[in-house]
């Protein structure tokens, strides 16, 4: 028996007829970029998320280092985002020449810790970038105010968070810009890498279509630095079609999520904001003998894997930012006990129900 960590195989073969049309009306027109797809998911994207703007992308990566870009953040600002994320969060703010400043996470949601946030802002700072971790939400509402007080710019790495919650007002759609990612692993994926940046600010969104674009305001007219980030017409395509099937996997997964929950009651697992509903992109637990499940997990043919095993101030890459252990201490502390178990719409009831037996069992 094993259970993979994630079967996209599976997805794509419950809607393959659409997606092979969907591919082939690309192929057929002949036109692959900056087409009529791209202008109809963005538009679509920004109906589900009900935000006014959608600015399709490269990744989500160039998403947050374009949206980043648009409000002229570079050498000599601050950004203030924390230190356990994907590393791309920090990438995006290193990138455009601006310094991280990290702020420990909250030991139960591990979402960014808001009441840490004002120690940091100084008169460098120029935004907050946090995360809503593994799909669940991050006290944006809050964050928000303190941005306000603050004159800060707010960007949210909603690259975790399609369908996310609070208060029934999707994440993404409160910073200046929301940032999501269509890698294929992610809850909404595209065949290849792809993004997109969000706002309802009119001017922004011109500014993100020239510099996704060459910084072109029209064809050969270049009056900004910009680079080359578009999401393709395939890409586009494909994800019309799992933008419609997005909510009924996300339900799917909150299934998945409450049967863990119901079945796994002795493991501290995250703990979701209030008002918040998380998308559940990843399922994470929390045991003191990590490697050791891990391994026992292995043995019984289920995959596991940890996000993330290194926190990013304790990256070779960022060693130049001075950053040493004990510094986040929940962080840290975290990143030694978290582990992702399998979580995906079409995980069967039966390998759930083994996962919870053999988890189980390690106590027995
Ligand atoms: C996936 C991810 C990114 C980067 O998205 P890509 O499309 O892979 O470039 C950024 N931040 C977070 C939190 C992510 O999970």
């Amino acid at each position: 028996m094993n259970i993979p960590f994630l079967n996209l195989k599976s997805q794509y073969l419950s809607i393959k007829p659409e997606i092979d049309m969907a591919v082939k009306r690309v192929i057929d027109s002949q036109f692959f970029v900056l087409g009529e797809e791209l202008e109809n998911f963005e538009s679509e994207f920004s109906a589900y998320l009900g935000s006014k703007y959608t600015v399709g992308v490269g990744s989500g990566t160039d998403g947050l280092i374009l949206a980043l870009m648009a409000l002229g953040i570079g050498k000599g600002d601050e950004v203030i985002t924390q230190p356990n994320s994907f590393i791309a969060t920090t990438i995006a703010i290193t990138q455009v020449g601006a310094t991280p400043i990290f702020v420990d996470c909250d030991p139960e949601t591990y979402q960014m810790d808001i009441t840490k946030v004002e120690e940091k802002i100084t008169k460098r700072t120029k935004a907050i970038i946090p995360v809503h971790l593994y799909g669940a939400p991050m006290e944006i509402e809050e964050l928000q105010d303190i941005a306000k007080k603050n004159n800060l710019f707010l960007i949210e790495d909603a690259c975790q968070a399609h369908g996310t919650t609070i208060n029934n007002r999707k994440t993404g759609t409160y910073g200046d810009m929301g940032v999501f990612s269509f890698y294929p692993g992610k809850n909404m994926g595209g065949y290849g890498d792809g993004g997109c940046v969000v706002t309802n600010d009119i001017k922004l969104k011109d500014k993100l279509k020239e510099l996704r674009n060459y910084g072109q305001k029209k064809k050969y007219y270049s009056e900004g630095i910009g680079i080359n980030s578009r999401l393709d017409e395939i890409q586009s395509a494909i994800l019309r079609v799992k933008l419609k099937y997005l909510e009924k996997w996300n339900n799917d997964r909150r299934i998945i999520a409450d049967k863990y929950l119901l079945g796994l009651r002795n493991l501290k697992t995250q703990k979701i904001v209030k008002g918040g509903k998380s998308n559940y992109y990843l399922f994470v637990v929390e045991i003191e003998k990590r490697n050791e499940m891990q391994n026992f997990l292995l043995n019984k043919g289920i995959d596991t894997l940890i996000h993330y095993p290194i926190p990013i101030h304790l990256q070779k890459v960022y060693k130049n930012l001075g950053y040493e252990n004990g510094d986040f201490p929940n962080t840290e502390n975290i990143a030694n006990k978290i582990l992702s178990i399998p979580m995906y719409p079409e995980l069967k009831n039966e390998d759930q129900d083994h996962i919870i037996n053999v988890i189980n069992s390690y106590y027995e």
